[in-house]
């Protein structure tokens, strides 16, 4: 496999994979911070995290999360995951839809 992502190995970075789409995604680290940037950025829930290459900022960018329910590993993709508060996969967003706030009810309408 050649990606962008290989070409960046300046930290050790691991594989999660969503368990909805199947995407492998490398990241850094499980967590709220990347040790490597700025410590005092405290990401807002425990995910995957990796320095996003293409800020000149250097902070840390969620590649995936981790289902506040079902607790499954999911990517970012509006399609497999929405956050609010806590994460939720779409399938148990879609189960416990009518206790979810409107934006993310909202957000739930637009997938497919
Ligand atoms: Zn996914
Ligand atoms: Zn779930």
């Amino acid at each position: 496999m050649q990606s962008l992502e290989q070409a960046d190995a300046s930290a050790a970075q691991k594989m999660m994979e969503c368990s909805l789409c199947g995407l492998a995604v490398l990241y850094e680290v499980f967590g709220r911070r990347l040790p490597v940037l700025e410590p005092q950025i405290e990401w807002r829930e425990d995910a995957y995290l990796r320095s996003d290459p293409f800020s000149s900022r250097r902070r840390p960018l969620a590649v995936g999360g981790r289902c506040s329910v079902c607790a499954r590993d999911v990517c970012v993709a509006a399609t497999c995951s929405l956050f609010c508060d806590r994460r939720f996969c779409l399938p148990c967003a879609r189960a416990n839809r009518d206790a979810l706030p409107a934006a993310l009810r909202a957000e739930l309408d637009k997938q497919p």
